[in-house]
């Protein structure tokens, strides 16, 4: 029968017993093998805004990133790995609980992201993977954009994090600038923006200094490796860049042949590689999972060459076009991951369950999980069992794919003022391995397929409790 959780706490005092129950006989009679079964490290490394094609690895001809295509030819690169959403807030509240974001209600199609003036945020109820692994010992830290809610109780500390350094938000809100738009984003300057740093719970500095926030997170990341090389611990590393407005440290600045956008990812790519050698000077390679990823596609509808590239793929930032949500994603783990390009679908919900699976975590059981375990495809031993992506551009589904196969019922522009909502019926379809930039519908060809695809829409609805709306909660003033 399915146990019931009133609320997260529940949960982890539920599964934090059981931890204590079943390891005090495990170490009393077999503490050896114990020692041998170590728990493995994570490190997630989420870019904010990094597009399908902007890595070398992934076919960029100008911007050099030598630090992530050595990570992807030691480990795995997926070329079908997507977001929860094609926006920041949702795709980060989808990847720290597996579940769409529909589900948790943080998603929106009137405000679709937080901003400054939000009150609301990730609810209680949620349970993050931080929390998850707290019920393992693991030792936790969300360092960069946090961007689920910067009211105190909303904030990573109240998330299962021990350690929190970072930015609330966007580094492009708290706009104090009053400049145009083309002046202020095509040459930045810190103090536009009136964006805090904080620590755990305190400002530290404010407007944050974006020009050295990249490696300044890595320092923390390091530092928190470092101090935790004999725990097993977890990283979530959410860096601000490459999101407008952009910036490199000195050391970076004009050295992309690629501009600005370029100089941001490859000091990315640089501060990618410091940890990795940490990682090998430490010796704790063979027992950590870094897994590297985007929240969403690139911005280039809004801000062209400041923004990035979404390679052969359509649209981009703020679309379900693939563009907009379908993403780098690179998985190293020496020793353990099966090297190789891999082209099975995979989801950054599904890295939820595939860590729980990896620690021996408690998977909840009390709500929808919508993350699948990809420890099949890492390992070499099958193939990924998810088979079907759930476009959502607020809380409207506007397209999925199934298989190779994807239909469009709704298409709309990312962005842009005069941008009209399209109602396709019957619906685009694309086969995405044949056709990857959704150039030729082959609707008329396929009725059959769209059939299938409404079904699966059909009990995907049936079975949906929407959250309560916690994008559209505005601070009384
Ligand atoms: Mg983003």
């Amino acid at each position: 029968m399915q146990k019931v959780f009133s609320s997260r706490r529940d949960f982890l005092r539920t599964a934090g017993l059981g931890i204590a129950y079943t390891m005090v006989p495990q170490f009393l009679t077999c503490s050896k093998s114990i020692r041998k079964e170590k728990l493995p490290n994570i490190i997630i490394i989420f870019c904010d805004d990094l597009g399908y094609g902007d890595l070398g690895i992934y076919g960029h001809p100008t911007i050099k990133t030598p630090n992530l295509d050595r990570m992807a030819l030691e480990g795995q690169k997926w070329t079908n790995f997507y977001v929860a959403a094609s926006v920041c807030t949702p795709s980060r509240a989808g990847i720290l609980t597996g579940r769409l974001p529909i589900r948790s209600g943080m998603c929106s199609s009137k405000r679709r992201v937080l901003f400054p003036d939000s009150a609301g945020g990730l609810p209680e109820s949620e349970i993050t993977l931080a929390e998850v692994l707290k019920t393992k010992g693991y030792k936790t830290a969300c360092i960069g954009k946090w961007h689920l809610g910067h009211l105190p109780r909303y904030l990573p500390t109240k998330n299962g994090f021990d350690y929190y350094f970072g930015i609330p938000y966007s580094n492009d809100m708290d706009d104090v600038s009053k400049l145009p738009w083309k002046q202020k984003f095509w040459n930045p300057k810190t103090e536009y923006w009136n964006v805090p740093l904080m620590q755990n719970e305190k400002v530290i500095e404010r407007p944050a200094e974006q020009t050295s926030l990249t490696k300044r997170y890595t320092d923390e990341t390091i530092k928190f490796i470092k101090n935790n090389k004999n725990n097993p611990f977890f990283i979530y590393l959410a860096h601000t860049m490459p999101h407008v407005p952009l910036f490199a440290s000195k050391n970076f600045q004009n050295r992309s042949l690629r501009g600005l956008y370029g100089d941001v990812v490859e000091e990315i790519d640089w501060n990618v590689g410091r940890i990795l050698r940490t990682l090998n000077d430490l010796k704790l390679s063979s027992n950590t999972l870094v897994i590297f990823t985007s929240d969403n596609g690139p911005w280039w509808l809004t801000y062209k060459e400041l923004g990035g590239s979404a390679g052969l793929l359509r649209g981009g930032k703020g679309s379900t076009w693939e563009g907009g949500m379908r993403e780098p994603a690179i998985f190293w783990w020496p020793g353990h991951i099966k090297k190789g390009t891999i082209t099975d679908i995979g989801s950054t919900m599904d890295i939820f369950t595939t860590i729980c699976k990896l620690t021996g975590a408690k998977i909840p059981d009390d709500r929808i999980i919508d993350g699948v375990d990809l420890r099949p495809v890492l390992f070499g031993t099958g193939p990924s069992p998810r088979k079907t992506i759930f476009y959502y551009r607020g809380t409207k589904l506007y397209a999925v794919r199934k298989g190779s196969y994807k239909a469009h019922f709704f298409t709309e522009p990312g962005y842009g003022k005069n941008r009209k909502v399209k109602k396709h019926n019957p619906p685009l379809l694309f086969n995405l391995e044949q056709d990857p930039s959704e150039r030729f519908d082959i609707s008329k060809e396929h009725p059959e397929i769209i059939a299938d695809i409404l079904e699966t829409v059909k009990k995907h609805k049936a079975k949906l409790v929407i959250g309560e709306n916690q994008l559209e909660k505005i601070i009384k003033k």
